[in-house]
């Protein structure tokens, strides 16, 4: 017996209410059609360190450079970590210690904008465009230390109109122009981000959280030659553990560093760090290019089936891992859509669209994305089948048997086709 106080006890004996929890949880993720575009499937290898001993240790501070002893492991970890994300995305810096996406943006904030600079003016993708809280929406905290001014989307095209984005440029001088977004289908030229910041002089950051996974395969131009830094968490298109990361140029290093801690954070999620270290090394690998190939060309066919369907998808289309729609065509707000679809098996959520007449709280749109299911390995033909059922499930909001039928179909599939993260025996069928 070891001379420890209690005998170890596995989740189940130790506390079989959150056990049980849990264990609900699992079999809906595996069964039910995740959608929604910011979530994915992390490996086993990644969810295994996310769930270690690392979870125990304290070491603020940077590697070689801590507050605590034992620090033996702990340095490597992330030195690993770090070097990992400099050369999947070939940037100069890497911190490898945010708590997730949204404390990486106040700290890239902080880092470029310290309290000394006179000029404290940000230029953001607003939120009804597709922008992201913490790009200075009034209700964020980010808010609260920037003055921000939001840019949006042409009134036709729904797309980032550049000439109007450089006339607000230069009447509203920023210091900061943000370059990122949650809700966008299309590309981001990063690169026309960076002359129009160029011509006012103000630096270029992006936030390339949702697509990360995408800029890592090589299928959507990266933000790192042009930006002075760039955030992103990791656990949507990359696949990865919940987190943050912050890349940024050689001349930023301190300044992103000492932001991060101890600006904003204390002791770094060591767990975490490892995890990040193996979905890096997980992104670097040929079959995840594939992958990102993959996500892009499934959420082209969704794309292509829900307008068949009669939905109006916002720009007519996609060039990444989402699609943005409105559902008014077929009679239902983006709530009471998003809300049949749940009881249809299909995981996605309401959104606003561009210029939406409908208020924020019962927008006109749903959001919809591919990084899980391609995950699971569905294709073309797959995405297929899940706009369909997507129309279904609309057109039957107020029919209970139909809208049991789809998950019932719905189930059908995902059982087929097991999630990344799953070891065999698998969930119940709930
Ligand atoms: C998801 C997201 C974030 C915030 O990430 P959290 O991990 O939820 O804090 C920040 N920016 C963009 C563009 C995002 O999509």
């Amino acid at each position: 017996m070891p001379n420890s106080t209690q005998a170890p006890m596995a989740l189940d004996d130790a506390d079989p209410e959150l056990a049980d929890l849990l264990a609900q949880e699992a079999a809906r993720q595996f069964y039910c059609a995740k959608l929604i575009p910011s979530e994915n499937y992390a490996s086993l290898a990644v969810l295994q360190a996310a769930g270690s001993v690392l979870a125990n240790k304290y070491s603020e501070g940077y590697p070689r450079k801590r507050y605590y002893e034992g620090q033996q492991l702990i340095d490597p970890i992330e030195e690993l970590a770090i070097a990992r994300a400099k050369a999947l995305f070939g940037a100069d810096h890497a911190n490898v210690q945010p708590y997730s996406g949204s404390p990486a943006n106040l700290a890239m904030y902080c880092a470029l904008l310290p309290q000394s600079a006179p000029n404290q003016r940000v230029l953001a993708l607003g939120l009804p465009a597709g922008g992201h809280l913490t790009h200075g929406h009034k209700v964020s905290a980010t808010s609260r230390f920037f003055a921000f001014a939001h840019y949006g989307v042409d009134a036709t095209t729904h797309r980032f109109d550049f000439d109007a984005i450089v006339a607000q440029a230069r009447e509203f001088k920023p210091a900061l122009i943000v370059a990122g977004c949650t809700a966008y289908p299309r590309i981001v030229e990063f690169d026309r981000f960076a002359e129009i910041a160029a011509e006012v002089g103000a630096l270029l950051v992006a936030d390339m959280a949702h697509i990360a996974g995408l800029v890592a395969g090589g299928v959507h131009p990266s933000p790192v030659p042009y930006a002075a830094a760039v955030s992103t968490t990791t656990h949507k298109t990359l696949r990865g553990p919940r987190g943050g990361l912050l890349l940024c140029k050689a001349e930023h290093a301190q300044a992103i560093d000492k932001a991060v801690f101890p600006g904003l954070q204390g002791g770094p999620h060591n767990h975490t760090t490892a995890a990040v270290a193996v979905a890096l090394k997980e992104a670097a690998q040929p079959a995840f290019r594939a992958y990102a190939a993959q996500v892009i060309s499934n959420a082209k066919a969704l794309a292509e089936t829900l307008a068949s369907e009669g939905l109006a998808v916002v720009t007519g289309g996609t060039d990444n891992h989402l699609v943005l729609f409105s559902t008014m065509p077929l009679q239902a707000t983006g709530k009471q859509a998003a809300k049949a679809m749940d009881l249809a098996g299909l995981e996605a959520n309401f959104n606003s669209i561009p210029f939406d007449p409908q208020p924020p709280m019962n927008p006109s749109g749903v959001r919809v994305g591919t990084p899980s299911l391609t995950s699971r390995g569905l294709r073309e033909s797959h995405m297929r089948d899940v706009g369909r059922w997507i129309a279904r499930a609309i057109r039957g909001k107020d029919d209970s048997t139909e809208l049991g039928r789809i998950r019932s179909e719905v189930f059908d599939l995902m059982a087929q086709y097991p999630p990344p993260g799953f070891e065999a025996p698998y969930p119940a069928r709930p």
